[in-house]
Formats: C-alpha cells, structure tokens, sequence
C-alpha cells in the first residue's frame, strides 16, 4: 500500500482543489481504492455544501423509495402513432409521391397523346419511400434498433408493408382517373419494390432504389416521353414477366435474410 496521504491533502482533494496536480490526485486515487481508513478520512473532510448537498439527495432519494412507484402514465393511441418513427419521416416522402402523381394525373388529361405518366411513374412510386424506410441517416433511434431482435428483413419488410398500404390507394385513385389499368400500375410498382430490397441485400437498400429509379427513368420513362409510344413493358401483355419478378425476387430476398443485419 502507498503512504497515507495527510489530513491537509485529503481535505484539499474533497474539496476540488484545482492546485492539487495530477500525479498527486492519481497517488491519492490509487492510495483511496485500497484503503478504508482514509476513505473514511475523506467522507469526514468534504466541505458543508457538499454534505448539505449529499443528506438532501439521500432525503429526497429515501422519500421516493417509501412513496413507491410512480403510476405509469396510460398512452393514448393516437400519441402512440404520433410518436411513431415511421409516420413523420414519411410524409414529406408520401407527399412528394402524392404531388408527383397528381401531377402526372393532370398532364394526362392536358396532353392524352402522351402515353400515360402515370403508368411510367407507377413502378417508381414507392422508391423514395422505401429508401428513407431503411435509412440509417434518417432514423434517429438507427443504433437502438439494429440490435434488437427484429432488425434486418424482418423491419424493412414492415417498413415497406406501411409505405405500401399508402401508395397502392394514391396509385389507385391516380388510375382510375386516368382510366388505365390497375394491375398495370400495381405489378410493375410491387415488382420495384421487391427488387430494391433483393438487391439491397448486395449493395444497400437506398443504393438499390437509386440505381432502379435512374435505370427506369433513363432507360423506358424518358424514351417512352420522347417518342411518345407507351413502351412494351407497360402493355398488357406483359403484366404475367412483372408478378414473376415480384414473386422471384421477393423470394429470393427471403434466401438473404441474414445479409439485411449486416448490410445497412
Ligand atoms: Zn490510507
């Protein structure tokens, strides 16, 4: 054991003396840990403030022991969903995607030679959304979620369940204003939104949302506006390729449950 330090110094480091230098507070530490003699010492020489400090904590706490639990408050349902994570952060999303089709409703009626935007817009409709559902940046409780249980497939898949109990009813509406078919507009979206999270699995979901948008804006949705002819992938015919890339994409993200824990 160390050399006990004197009454002078112990009362000086209850005090906080800013003098004090650091060796000498370190040798006092190490001396305190293994010596119960002047741990008493130094409960004995802290200043009155500080004791006057320490018996009202210890009051204060004794109190609350002897008064028993606080009853917990009841949550009403609707400041359950307030607080909801998912319902704030998505509607600024919902209400671009609900803008954008509306819009794409109204270009329609002003321009019906134009093959129908909101056919061309349907497949990338919930993107955004389920990009913003599965990221990190904008979760704030990211770090406290991603070591529960339910973290990876399992909470995207519900994520992108909310997102899509949304849009289906807006693409709805948007269709039946528009007069085109309902399946056209909801396989090709449901399509999207199963590859996105397949491919999520590889390089990131909001990566995967990206590439998807950019590919099908540059590749059919700009093409299709330029040349003004609805492209093939939107025709009827093609409705039984868009539910097998659903289902076989949607299974195989199934097969890579396990890379949504570790890919975020
Ligand atoms: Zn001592």
């Amino acid at each position: 054991m160390t050399e006990h330090p004197n009454s002078s110094v112990i009362s000086r480091y209850a005090g906080g003396d800013l003098a004090l230098d650091e060796a000498t507070v370190w040798s006092i530490e190490v001396h305190l840990e293994e010596c119960a003699d002047c741990r008493a010492r130094l409960a004995g020489s802290a200043p009155d403030d500080v004791l006057t400090l320490l018996d009202r904590v210890s009051n204060g706490v004794g109190q609350g022991i002897a008064a028993g639990p606080a009853p917990i408050p009841v949550r009403r349902r609707w400041s359950a969903a307030r607080n909801r994570w998912l319902v704030w952060q998505m509607v600024p999303w919902l209400t671009m995607t609900a803008a954008i089709l509306v819009c794409a409703v109204m270009l329609q009626a002003l321009q019906p030679s134009l093959p129908s935007l909101v056919l061309l817009l349907a497949p990338v409709a919930p993107l955004p959304a389920v990009a913003v559902a599965w990221s990190r940046g904008s979760d704030p409780a990211w770090e406290l979620i991603a070591s529960t249980p339910a973290a990876g497939l399992p909470m995207l898949l519900r994520r992108t369940a909310t997102v899509l109990v949304l849009i289906i009813p807006m693409l709805g509406l948007a269709t039946d204003r528009t007069g085109v078919s309902l399946a056209l507009a909801l396989l090709p979206c449901l399509a999207f939104t199963t590859t996105a999270i397949a491919l999520g699995a590889f390089i990131g979901v909001r990566l995967a949302t990206l590439g998807l948008a950019a590919a099908w804006g540059a590749g059919v949705a700009l093409p299709a506006v330029f040349t003004a002819h609805l492209p093939v992938v939107l025709q009827p015919g093609s409705l039984g390729v868009w539910a097998f890339i659903a289902v076989a994409s949607a299974a195989f993200a199934m097969t890579r449950a396990d890379r949504f824990l570790k890919r975020r």
